[in-house]
């Protein structure tokens, strides 16, 4: 008799973007002629930079030939790509971070739910709220949690609420955790920390032998010079922080997967026996048994868009999405709308008009607007009354989103 892992059984039903795309199907079905525009799902919409393309073409014609070709390659990914992260987002910066402390991976997602796995199952782990959901996720799946509670909790999983009243940045724990998640420029909200903000958590997790799972996916996105790029900013943090990046939002990699996460062999944790061990072994060690490397062409792929006109691609393609978070937020703000983000992120986290619920505010901007936007509690009981837009959209169709946005009444 097999029997299955029930953690599973905690988790709610539906995921967030499954609803979404079942009300909007449902929708279409009674309204077939309906002109829909989705800002929902933060996923990107230009084509990969060409010095991308150019690269992975030449990658793949090296595959053609017997004295070129590659078969596995080492489960930390290419030296050529892990120095090109290196050099341009560490050593150049000022960041002293070596080379067998970076692992290339298939994306963030995998890294920011995996990671996990090397801590002990009875740690404490505290999450901001509204977030991202693989965090929360993924240790409901490996048993950190207990169920699901009324008000949209899971017992034993320390929240921190992060909301405009706090400016989004929640106050630290009262009690002691062993795991704290910190994803900035933040998914959903697309607010960010101050250095001297981050430092505070910094501080916490060296005061209380946490560790900090710091998720900058959209780092690049970043324009204000207060905000960190690299956790590895803050003084103090390459003994408590694991830093995860994406090649998905900065380059338009997300159907393409390549990401990498940052362990300095500094950060420790315990044993029960109370010897320290380095996390940058345990992540090692974990990556070579269950990961064989991500592909050579997309490596070759990654490591061009650190060329001089792999650069200038990804800055026009950022530039182009933040040039729709800017209508979308001064659009929100002449509608009279409270909006937050759009200006380190490309996503708008707006208060929902009227105090409506947010899964309400969706089916009422569906209905009489035909946009398709994610209800704030999605991410999050905290994101009740709120509501994400994303800045990856066609110009064009932002614009007019903005435009229907505008004309409805709450
Ligand atoms: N982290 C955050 C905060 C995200 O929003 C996303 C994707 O939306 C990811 C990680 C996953 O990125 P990847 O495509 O590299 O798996």
């Amino acid at each position: 008799m097999a029997y299955i892992n029930e953690n599973y059984l905690k988790l709610p039903g539906s995921y967030l973007f499954a609803e979404v795309a079942r009300r909007v199907s449902e929708y279409k079905k009674n309204h077939p002629s309906a002109d829909i525009i989705r800002l929902g799902i933060g996923d990107v919409t230009l084509p990969l930079p060409q010095a991308s393309i150019d690269a992975m073409h030449k990658a793949v014609d090296e595959m053609a030939h017997a004295e070129t070709f590659r078969g596995y390659g080492p489960e930390q990914g290419y030296p050529f790509l892990i120095e090109a992260v290196r050099k341009h987002n560490y050593t150049d910066r000022g960041l002293d971070i070596a080379a067998d402390e970076i692992f290339i991976s298939d994306g963030s997602k995998s890294d920011c739910g995996n990671i996990q796995e090397i801590f002990a199952e009875n740690s404490t782990v505290a999450i901001t709220d509204p977030v991202y959901p693989v965090y929360l996720d993924t240790n409901v799946m490996a048993g950190r949690t207990g169920t699901l509670k009324e008000d949209g909790h899971f017992e034993g999983v320390v929240y921190l609420a992060s909301n405009a009243e706090n400016n989004f940045c929640p106050a630290l724990p009262k009690e002691h955790v062993d795991m704290l998640y910190l994803c900035c420029p933040n998914n959903p909200t697309g607010t960010t920390l101050s250095h001297s903000e981050l430092k505070k958590w910094v501080d916490y997790a060296r005061a209380n032998d946490t560790v900090i799972l710091f998720d900058a996916a959209y780092a690049a996105y970043i324009s204000e010079p207060d905000v960190p790029r690299s956790i590895y900013e803050i003084e103090g943090a390459k003994d408590v922080a694991i830093e995860f990046r994406s090649f998905s939002k900065t380059a338009g990699f997300t159907g393409t997967r390549c990401g990498y996460t940052v362990i300095p062999k500094t950060v420790t944790a315990k044993a029960k026996d109370g010897s320290r061990h380095p996390l940058n072994a345990l992540w090692n060690r974990r990556h070579c048994t269950k990961f064989n490397g991500t592909a050579y062409i997309v490596q070759r792929g990654a490591e061009a868009i650190y060329t001089e006109e792999g650069q200038a691609q990804v800055k026009e393609n950022i530039s182009y999405y933040m040039e729709n978070a800017r209508i979308i937020r001064e659009g929100l703000k002449t509608a009279g709308i409270t909006a937050f983000g759009g200006i380190n992120a490309p996503y708008i986290w707006l208060k929902t008009p009227g105090g409506l619920k947010s899964w309400d505010f969706f089916d009422k901007l569906l209905d009489t607007g035909n946009v398709v936007g994610t209800p704030g509690v999605g991410f999050g009981p905290c994101g009740e009354g709120y509501f994400r837009l994303t800045a990856f959209g066609d110009r064009e169709n932002t614009e007019r989103a903005v435009e229907r946005i505008s004309k409805l009444k709450f």
